[in-house]
């Protein structure tokens, strides 16, 4: 079904808020290219498919629209049209193969992090592919969070799975660390099922196939977990989001609607341990040197 775009009422609420559209004049906003464009597309009128690519999808639009307009899933399903009618570029196959790279850069560490860094290949990367020069880049360690999980002793406890995702695992594995040792300070025994990428950067680039394939695999192994009554926690949102929403709305899996029912953020699920009484907050204190 296609989503009501007749629930605007033009108050322009998501334009304020709008990240990308206060980082630059490229982007027409979330009004413009969403709600409002609309129309056009719909009535297959030219308008420039271009804007799309400047939403980075990040659903703040969506979240503080009084009318409940879903704007991001105008723009992906848009921009998700448009890709079909042209060969993906070279910039497209880098972004959305991301998870293929940050494997790479991790088992290459340090050598990748200073490839990443180098001057040429920071000037290739913005004259070639449009990808600015200033962008930070990612760290990669060689040491992922999943290998430091499989090589620590089981505890005993009440179940709970993590889903990593791709940026704790291969470049900030410490993140994951710490979840996993508040989690059994709370008296949880963490497990860590296996997992792919989560396929937003493939959804986002148009390689809606492989996303499926990833998305599969995650579903059929997740569901082993739910199965036995155990929740999932995320502590990346957008890769909760692509699980929890995507998988269902965007590349109708089977199975997903089940999987979004078990899905927690990690902050939502310490929230709820909280307000139940049951989480232990005393934390040694972190010394750090800024
Ligand atoms: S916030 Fe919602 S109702 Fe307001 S302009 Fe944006 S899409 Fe329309
Ligand atoms: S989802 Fe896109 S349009 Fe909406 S706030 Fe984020 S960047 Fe802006």
């Amino acid at each position: 079904m296609k989503p009501n775009i007749d629930q605007c009422i033009k108050c322009s609420i998501c334009n304020a808020y709008c990240p990308v559209l206060k980082a630059t004049g490229l982007f027409p906003g979330p009004k413009l290219a969403g709600p409002d464009a609309e129309r056009f597309r719909r009535q297959r009128k030219a308008i420039p498919s271009e804007w799309l690519e400047y939403c980075d999808y990040c659903k703040i639009c969506e979240r503080v629209c009084p009318q409940n307009v879903p704007i991001p899933d105008l723009h992906i399903r848009s921009r998700l049209a448009w890709k079909e009618t042209r060969k993906p570029s070279y910039r497209d196959w880098l972004l959305g193969h991301a998870y293929l790279l940050q494997k790479l850069g991790s088992w290459t560490a340090p050598v990748s992090t200073w490839a990443a860094g180098w001057g040429f290949a920071r000037w290739l990367l913005d004259r070639g592919l449009g990808i600015d020069r200033r962008t930070p880049m990612p760290s990669y360690r060689r040491r992922t969070f999943a290998h430091w999980f499989k090589s620590r002793p089981r505890v005993k406890g009440e179940p709970v799975a993590y889903f990593h995702g791709c940026y704790t695992n291969y470049i900030q594995p410490e993140l994951g660390r710490a979840i996993v040792e508040v989690l059994e300070k709370n008296d949880f025994a963490v497990q860590v099922p296996p997992q792919e990428c989560c396929g937003l950067p493939l959804i986002s680039n148009g390689f809606l196939a492989l996303a499926s394939g990833l998305g599969k695999r995650n579903i059929q192994s997740l569901q082993q977990t739910i199965e036995k009554g155990t929740d999932v926690v995320f502590s990346s949102p957008s890769c909760g989001m692509t699980l929890r929403e995507e998988y269902e709305t965007i590349l109708d899996l089977p199975g997903a609607s089940r999987l979004k029912d078990h899905l927690l953020d990690i902050c939502q699920f310490l929230l709820q341990l909280y307000e139940e009484g049951r989480l232990n907050p005393r934390f040694n204190e972190v010394r750090e040197t800024y």
